[in-house]
């Protein structure tokens, strides 16, 4: 068998409904700051339950104002995983904070709930001010056992489900947890990027059930500048710029894309999670794949596989014109984190699933016959 196209290891669906309502929004009056930014907040809002919904120019933006709502300062230490993108610990450097990571659950490549007990309990109290779990290739972190060790410790949580929107874990009452909905972590991020479930080119969303964050996040969005609580007023034009922000407002257009593009969120979810089955069922026994919890629904921005020749299997599927991807090189060590320290950091886990990890294509559009395709050349170079 074979497919005479390039297969990508994940790409985004643009359809006509989304493609409609960016070039009505392109003849609006409104090409930023207008209704649709609004409207995209509180769509988001309520897909994920949350009381709160932010939206940024990307995840990245939105990481760095999180951090700067928890008020994170030179030298506060924050936990996190080091297999994510190196933007999940980027926002802690950006304001000169220590990262500090916690191994992964080798089943789950999870940040592991023993590995941040351990490192938590090996200090004294407050010397760690948050941590940032991340729903890795889609799998929620378990955040009702998070938050219990959190609470005890004076902790803050920002989780990162930039790849995880729609997905959810069962908490002990049996009750479905949605990312991002607020019940446990102070704020959450997702992102936009292309690649990621919902494409709106570049852009990010922070969801809290916390009033005085959302206020505080969404005025850091726009350079601090408020019109509310002013100190004088000397007409219809005045503002006051209270304190130091940013641009990482997210533009009309944006989100009229974003809006549409969330509409097909869980069918993309769906079709998604019948991808990852027919995976599993090929694998099953054979190939070691991502482990998920009973109650657990994973929304599987990845589909990872661990194999002994990852090299091997890669540069094979490459000869196929299968673009497999390798997610992600342990954060702490790329050069820059190795060269702030942290090298010799004791991370096996992590270390060995970078060895073996390989994500195969998983996007909603993969063909039945192209999954085929990536499934036989998968088991044949592993035979
Ligand atoms: C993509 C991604 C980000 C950054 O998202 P951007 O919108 O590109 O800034 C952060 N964390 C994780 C886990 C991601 O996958």
């Amino acid at each position: 068998m074979s497919v005479n196209k390039n297969i990508p290891y994940g790409r985004q669906a643009i359809d006509k409904t989304d493609i409609e309502s960016v070039i009505d929004t392109l003849t609006s009056n409104f090409l930023t700051q207008g209704p649709k930014v609004a409207e995209f907040e509180e769509k988001f809002s309520k897909y994920v339950g949350s009381k709160y919904a932010v939206a940024v120019s990307n995840a990245t933006a939105g990481l760095h104002l999180a951090v700067l709502a928890m008020n994170l300062k030179p030298g506060d230490r924050v936990i996190t995983t080091p297999i994510t993108f190196a933007a999940t610990a980027n926002c802690v450097r950006y304001v000169k904070g220590e990262v500090w990571f916690a191994d992964i659950n080798p089943d789950t490549y999870l940040i592991s709930y023993e590995k941040t007990k351990e490192l938590i309990e090996s200090k004294p109290k407050g010397f760690f001010k948050g941590i940032i779990p991340v729903d890795f290739a889609g799998l929620p972190v378990n955040l009702e056992k998070f938050k219990e060790l959190a609470k005890e410790h004076d902790l803050w949580i920002i989780e990162d489900a930039c790849h995880a929107p729609g997905a959810y874990f069962t908490d002990s009452n049996g009750e479905k947890q949605h990312c991002g909905n607020g019940n446990y972590a102070d704020v959450s991020v997702f992102s936009f990027h292309p690649v990621k479930h919902i494409a709106c080119g570049e852009g990010g969303m922070l969801t809290t059930n916390n009033e005085e964050l959302y206020k505080k996040m969404m005025s850091l969005r726009t350079h601090g500048i408020s019109k509310e609580n002013m100190l004088e007023n000397h007409g219809g034009w005045y503002y006051e710029m209270q304190e130091l922000g940013y641009n990482y407002r997210l533009t009309d257009i944006q989100s009229a894309l974003g809006i549409t593009q969330l509409e097909k969120n869980n069918l993309g979810v769906l079709k998604r999670n019948e991808i990852a089955k027919k995976y599993k069922a090929a694998f099953k026994g054979k190939i070691k794949y991502q482990s998920l919890s009973k109650g657990d629904l994973n929304a599987h921005h990845l589909f990872v596989i661990e194999v002994e020749n990852r090299k091997g299997l890669y540069d094979f599927l490459i000869k196929n014109k299968i673009f497999a991807q390798i997610h992600y090189i342990p954060v702490h060590t790329l050069p820059y984190y190795k060269r702030i320290g942290y090298e010799n950091a004791d991370l096996n886990n992590a270390l060995r699933y970078y060895g073996s990890c390989i994500s195969l294509p998983m996007y909603p559009s993969l063909k039945d016959s192209e999954q085929d395709f990536v499934i036989e050349k998968t088991l044949e170079f592993n035979e």
